[in-house]
C-alpha cells in the first residue's frame, strides 16, 4: 500500500489526486475572478453530469442533508402532501425532514433489500394528489438502487414533483434527469462526485422553480432559501461577482476539477464502468458465498453493496479484524438490521485492482472468524 489504507466506504471515497491538490491550493477571495470562472464553470459542467441542460443547478456548503433541507425547504409549505417511497435509512429522513416544514407525509416502505413497485406507486398516486415525491436512486444503508425512470414520468403524468435523493448515486449511477422528468437530483460531493465532504449539490427544474415561485410563504430555511441563493448562482454563471454566504472555496476548487475528469471520461463510459465494478465486486462476493441485502442483481447498486455475515460471524469479530487489514470497510447502518451486515464503496476513482485488494481483504478477515467456503 501508499502508506496508508484504501477507503472502501461508501463515501468519503478515494479522491483523484488532482482534485486533492486544487482542494490544497493557497484559498483566494471567493469574488475573485479565477474563483468566480471555477464557480461558473462547475455550474455548468454539473448541467452535463446530471444531463440536465435545462436545470437550474446549485452549489452550497453543506453535505447531502442540506441537499435535502434545500430542496424540502423550497418546495414545501405547511399542508402539502408528500409521497415518501423508502428503501431504507435515507427514505426515513427525508420523510422526518419534510415533516418539519409541515408537509402531510404518505410514507411508501420497500422491506429491506427491495424497492416498492412503480405499480403501487401509480396506486397511490392515483388515490391522492401530492404535491412532491421523493425517492431514494441508492439507498446507502442497504445497498437497493431503484429505477428513477419511471418514477420520474409518473411524477409529470400525475403533476407531481420528483425530487431524487441521489447522494450515492450521481455521477456513478445512470441519470438523464431532463429525458427522465425528474425536477430534483441532488447529491454530496464526497460520493461519486469525488470532492472531499462539504458541498451539497442539486439542479432543479423549471418546472420545480415556478412552483417555489408560486409559494405562498417564504422558505421555512433561512439559510437554505433560493430567493437568497439562485441570483448567487446566477450571477457566477454570468463571471459576475455575488454574495449571500461564503462558498466553500477551496472545495469548489477541487468540483471543478473533478467534474472536468467526469466529462473527460465520458458519462456513458462512467456510468459502464461503475456497472462493470459493481457486478465485478458482487461476483466475488459471491464466489465467497455471500449473501447480499439487496434481493437480486436488478435492484443492487453500482455504487456500494451491503454483504450479509455467513452463520457464525459476528460484526464487532469481523470489523476487529477489517480493521488490521488494508482496507477500510462500513458497518450496517439500517436499524433493524445494523450488525447482520458490513457495508463496501465502489464508486468514483476506484479501480478494478481495489476491489481485489478489498475482496482478499474481506476473505481473510472471514476466515480469521472461522468462515470456510465450501
Ligand atoms: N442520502 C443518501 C442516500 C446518503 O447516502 C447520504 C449519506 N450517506 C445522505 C443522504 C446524507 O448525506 P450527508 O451525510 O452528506 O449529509
Amino acid at each position: 500500500m501508499k502508506g496508508r489504507k484504501l477507503l472502501m466506504i461508501p463515501g468519503p471515497i478515494e479522491f483523484e489526486p488532482a482534485v486533492m491538490q486544487a482542494v490544497g491550493m493557497a484559498t483566494t477571495s471567493h469574488v475573485a475572478p479565477d474563483f468566480i470562472e471555477s464557480f461558473g464553470h462547475s455550474l455548468e459542467m454539473m448541467r452535463e453530469v446530471w444531463m440536465a441542460p435545462s436545470g437550474q443547478p446549485f452549489i452550497m456548503a453543506g453535505t447531502g442533508t442540506l441537499a435535502m433541507d434545500m430542496a424540502g425547504s423550497n418546495l414545501v409549505e405547511p399542508g402539502d402532501t408528500a409521497l415518501v417511497v423508502s428503501t431504507g435509512y435515507f427514505g426515513v429522513r427525508y420523510a422526518e425532514l419534510l415533516k418539519r416544514y409541515g408537509a402531510e407525509i404518505t410514507l411508501l416502505t420497500a422491506p429491506a433489500g427491495e424497492v416498492v413497485s412503480p405499480q403501487e406507486i401509480e396506486a397511490e398516486l392515483k388515490r391522492r394528489q401530492y404535491k412532491v415525491m421523493t425517492f431514494t436512486h441508492v439507498d446507502t444503508s442497504t445497498a437497493v438502487r431503484v429505477d428513477p425512470e419511471p418514477l420520474g414520468r409518473l411524477g409529470e403524468k400525475y403533476g407531481v414533483l420528483t425530487i431524487l435523493d441521489g447522494v450515492c448515486s450521481v455521477a456513478g449511477e445512470e441519470i438523464r434527469q431532463d429525458e427522465w422528468k425528474i425536477d430534483v437530483v441532488l447529491t454530496a460531493s464526497q460520493k461519486a462526485v469525488g470532492v472531499p465532504p462539504g458541498l451539497a449539490l442539486m439542479v432543479v427544474s423549471e418546472r420545480a422553480m415556478q412552483a417555489w415561485r408560486e409559494r405562498k410563504s417564504p422558505a421555512g430555511s433561512y439559510y437554505c432559501d433560493w430567493s437568497h441563493w439562485l441570483p448567487v448562482m446566477k450571477a457566477y454563471e454570468e463571471r459576475r461577482p455575488a454574495y449571500f454566504g461564503t462558498p466553500a472555496v477551496n472545495l469548489v476548487c477541487g468540483l471543478e476539477v473533478s467534474l472536468g475528469l467526469i466529462l473527460k471520461e465520458g458519462m456513458e463510459e462512467r456510468f459502464r464502468r461503475h456497472k462493470r465494478i459493481g457486478k465485478m465486486f458482487r461476483e466475488t462476493m459471491k464466489s465467497l458465498e455471500l449473501k447480499m441485502i439487496p434481493v437480486s442483481d436488478d435492484v443492487s447498486a453500482n455504487t456500494l453493496s451491503a454483504i450479509l455475515y455467513p452463520g457464525g460471524v459476528k460484526a464487532a469479530d469481523f470489523m476487529r479484524s477489517i480493521s488490521t487489514s488494508d482496507v477500510i470497510l462500513a458497518g450496517g447502518l439500517l436499524p433493524e438490521l445494523k450488525d447482520k451486515y458490513f457495508r463496501v464503496g465502489h464508486m468514483g476513482a476506484v479501480t478494478a485492482g481495489d476491489i481485489l485488494v478489498t475482496a482478499a481483504s474481506v476473505e481473510r478477515a472471514l476466515k480469521e472468524c472461522g468462515y470456510v467456503t465450501g
